[in-house]
């Protein structure tokens, strides 16, 4: 184990820095452990890409982005076993060179398959990443190592956890059969693709809708499986569209001191990259996840049970259209759909949901964009529930409101941390321990 001594943690996309004591860099589930007893506080980090303040803010931290071994397969019963730390891009790739698939995948393939599955990280059209998760051992706060299979009660509560009953060692997922996605993009009018949810979600295998503030305008992407040699009609738009997100980044530079620039923007975008149609085909990773990124952003997600979602949009709208303040939002709102599950903190828990994002493309200056608190507002009132490695302003008392096991799971979280050790600043407010 290598004991790096002190310096600075910086998130990715720098909103977020704290001064350490000590870093650890480990590589066996022996290390993890030893790090884990000997510390009195202690957190945990993947790529460090959550704009919530989660992941530092302890004496001592662990850097996870070594433990990142692919360690068995197993090919009757398609399991993949992987230390926490690996890579997105790693995992998925091993997955697929077997001919399988993990059916959910994020819109991000840098992030930590650790920092994932702690902060209930999804796609679209399946369940939660963590709901792949086939068994896990879990380092404890006392530096024990607890294995854990679906069938235990326990795994419900630790399948979306935000590294606060203990840190993700070794996972196993259970895949599915590889399967190609033809996929057919283009935009909508909101009165249609909002509409058309319900029927759209029966028809097809993939549904996802960049909402498109101030342009009254989704572009929706729908995908269909079919056989992997099946012809199609190709066209992946005109070759300048790959430089969206630098004309978003000059756009909206200035949007912070002039938030109303921001609806003429998000028309010229919508004008120049969202008009065109786009079909195409490939695997769930390679056809639908971003790749690469030119520039840090800085997000917040909420989640609604999907017959709730029309009146939340609507007010929503209604709101950001609004010349009386100043919550103009960024494109695109990134609008999916979760699976229900039985995971305490899921944002999926016992109802099947939409979810939205809300992006500010100027990371820097993501305290002055009034849209994220416009959003929240409207979210808690219908009974939305925030994204844990997000932004959001809620805490324990609203949690409790939103997660019928919110309670539970601060009860376990006591039992299994008593002296505190994974609480930071935040996670200490957000559970109400002080
Ligand atoms: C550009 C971008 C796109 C994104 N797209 C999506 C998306 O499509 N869908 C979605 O749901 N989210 C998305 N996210 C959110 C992202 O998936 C989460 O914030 C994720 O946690 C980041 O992983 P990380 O490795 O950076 O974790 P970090 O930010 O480093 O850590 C996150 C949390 O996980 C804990 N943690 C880390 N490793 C472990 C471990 N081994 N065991 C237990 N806890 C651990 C940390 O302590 C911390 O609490 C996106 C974020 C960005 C920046």
């Amino acid at each position: 184990m290598l004991s790096k001594g002190s310096g600075t943690w910086i998130s990715w996309n720098e909103n977020l820095s704290y001064a350490y004591e000590n870093l650890y860099q480990v590589s066996t589930e022996e290390e993890l452990s030893k790090a884990i007893a000997q510390s009195d506080e202690i957190r945990f980090f993947g790529t460090k890409q959550s704009s919530a303040d989660i992941a530092a803010g302890s004496a001592s931290l662990i850097d996870m982005r070594s433990y990142n071994k692919i360690l068995a397969t197993n090919d009757a019963e398609k399991l993949i076993t992987v230390q926490s730390g690996v890579v997105l891009v790693d995992l998925i790739e091993a997955v697929e060179a077997k001919g399988w698939c993990i059916p959910c995948l994020p819109d991000i393939n840098t992030v930590t398959v650790g920092g994932a599955l702690a902060t209930g990280t999804h796609g679209t059209s399946g369940k939660l990443l963590s709901e792949y998760l086939h068994s896990c051992s879990l380092v404890l706060a006392d530096g024990t190592v607890k294995q854990i299979s679906s069938q235990d009660d326990l795994m419900n509560a630790v399948r979306v956890s935000i590294g606060v009953l203990g840190v993700f060692s070794e996972l196993t997922f259970k895949c599915e059969e590889l399967y190609t996605l033809h996929l057919k993009e283009g935009p909508e009018k909101d009165k249609v693709w909002l509409n058309n949810i319900e029927s759209d979600l029966k028809k097809y295998d993939f549904l996802r809708v960049l909402w498109l503030p101030h342009t009254g305008k989704g572009y929706s992407i729908k995908g269909s499986k079919i056989k992997s040699d099946q012809e199609i009609k190709e066209n992946n738009g005109p070759g300048y569209l790959k430089y969206r997100r630098t004309a978003s980044k000059i756009l909206y530079k200035r949007t912070h001191q002039f938030p109303w620039f921001t609806s003429i923007a998000n028309k010229l975008l919508y004008l120049g990259f969202f008009r065109a149609k786009k079909e195409h085909k490939g695997s769930l990773y390679q056809a639908t996840v971003t790749k690469s990124r030119g520039s840090t952003l800085e997000l917040a997600e909420w989640t609604i049970g999907i017959s709730k979602f029309p009146a939340v949009f609507k007010e929503l709208k209604t709101t950001i259209n609004s010349w009386s303040n100043k919550a103009f939002i960024h494109i695109p709102m990134d609008v999916r759909f979760v699976q229900r599950d039985k995971s305490w903190l899921s944002y999926a828990y016992k109802e099947d949901v939409v979810t939205m994002g809300c992006v500010c493309r100027n990371a820097s200056a993501a305290d002055q964009y009034e849209a994220f608190k416009a959003v929240e507002d409207i979210f808690i009132k219908h009974g939305g529930r925030p994204h844990w490695g997000k932004r959001f302003l809620a805490k324990d008392k609203e949690l409790a409101q939103l997660y019928p096991k919110w309670n539970d799971f601060k009860q376990l979280r006591k039992e299994l941390d008593p002296t505190n050790k994974f609480l930071n600043n935040y996670l200490t407010v957000l559970f109400n321990e002080q």
